[in-house]
């Protein structure tokens, strides 16, 4: 199986950016949680991934589009990465953590990510 995701890749960086300025601090990929969610809030149980809408199958978006060649090869692919994505979820909701995913194309719109995280995470100083 191959990485769907390097470290630091673009949109991650922006809400990690984002979300250390609204004054959350968090851990990075954490290893011990199903997924490696991309920001780790401990005491709180709650994680956050940031998805590329590529390679995790956004539902409704532009670019969750197949390519044009090996359809079947991709189709396969990119499933797996969404079910995996799926388990990993449920997995962390099972451990008592609750999950918020942020999608790439989201990551345009920084006032509405920052008010999705403040509804998701709560007070900064909480
Ligand atoms: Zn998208």
């Amino acid at each position: 199986m191959s990485r769907i995701r390097s470290k630091d890749t673009k949109p991650e960086m922006v809400v990690r950016r984002l979300v250390h300025g609204m004054g959350y601090r968090y851990r990075l990929h954490a290893k011990e949680l199903p997924g490696r969610p991309d920001l780790v809030f401990r005491p709180r149980r709650k994680a956050i991934f940031v998805h590329g809408c590529f390679w995790h199958r956004h539902v409704g978006c532009p670019a969750n589009r197949l390519p044009t060649t090996r359809r079947e090869f991709w189709r396969d692919k990119l499933d797996g990465n969404a079910r995996r994505d799926r388990r990993n979820e449920a997995a962390l909701e099972e451990m008592g953590w609750r999950s918020l995913v942020i999608w790439e194309c989201e990551t345009k719109d920084l006032d509405r990510v920052a008010e999705t995280v403040r509804r998701f995470i709560g007070d900064a100083r909480g």
